[in-house]
């Protein structure tokens, strides 16, 4: 447990225009996140522009308390066929969204058009939510999962929910006919990257039922190393060992290999 620095605000503007290649607009119902893991490449992004809160991202959130009511008013404006992202610079259904409830919010008003949306996530909350994703006549929710192994999650992600809460998401949202992928997303290099947790980690995946997987490196390396190895240095002396690591080329056949084995589609 930790303290988080709640600060409500108004949004003046909830859409924004992105460049991201499947999707036109994005959105995020806070600044900050609470979940604060290690590798984000959100902190950079405000540190890269002079905001503040980089370094001490992860211990505040602001929550855009009338991002509904502002989300009803800009659809107004927006084509039927563009596709609206949800999460990309926040986890939209971290731990402080149960008690205000605005990503609800603005998903139910989302529902009343034919958009279609695109929800990036890690947190099983989603699950309060699926009665309206079932509302939507084209939604996808891109579940982050950078490891399957609890032990490497408590290191690089300590505040962000299990691998059993990721899978138990999958599951709910598969059962409720919602389209639900895995995102590889960041792949951990000198973690997760011998032979055997691959193999694991497909496996995994194909047991929950997901039949697509997207792999992504670290956004930023060159700001997240130093303190991405410290905590390479930190898994390594806990996991009393230090695996055999795969160049790039071949994690990234094994992988393709692994999937193609289990019936997965996997973008690289
Ligand atoms: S959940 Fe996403 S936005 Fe939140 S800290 Fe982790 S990577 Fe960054």
């Amino acid at each position: 447990m930790r303290y988080l620095q709640v600060q409500e605000i108004r949004c003046k503007h909830l859409l924004h225009r992105t460049n991201a290649s499947f999707a036109e607009w994005t959105l995020n119902p806070y600044i900050g996140c609470g979940f604060g893991c290690s590798y984000c490449y959100v902190p950079v992004l405000r540190a890269k522009r002079g905001q503040e809160g980089a370094d001490t991202w992860g211990n505040w959130v602001q929550v855009k308390v009338n991002a509904p009511d502002v989300i009803r008013r800009e659809m107004l404006d927006v084509p039927r066929d563009a596709h609206i992202l949800i999460g990309s610079a926040t986890d939209a259904w971290q731990p402080i969204e149960k008690r205000y409830c605005v990503s609800r919010g603005v998903l139910y008003e989302l529902s009343f058009y034919p958009n279609k949306v695109t929800i990036l996530t890690r947190s099983p909350l989603l699950i309060r939510d699926i009665d309206l994703l079932k509302r939507f006549e084209q939604v996808s929710v891109h579940i982050s999962v950078p490891t399957v192994d609890e032990k490497v999650r408590r290191v690089f992600e300590p505040y962000a929910p299990s691998v059993a809460g990721r899978i138990r998401l999958t599951h709910r949202l598969l059962e409720a006919g919602i389209r639900a992928t895995w995102a590889w997303c960041p792949f951990l290099p000198g973690v997760e990257n011998t032979s055997e947790q691959i193999r694991r980690y497909v496996q995994t995946a194909a047991q929950a039922g997901v039949r697509e997987i997207w792999v992504g490196r670290i956004n930023y390396w060159s700001f997240l190393e130093e303190r991405y190895r410290a905590l390479l240095r930190k898994y390594r002396a806990q996991a009393g060992w230090i695996p055999h690591l795969l160049l790039r080329e071949e994690t990234e056949q094994l992988v393709r290999e692994e999937c193609e084995k289990s019936g997965i589609v996997c973008r690289i």
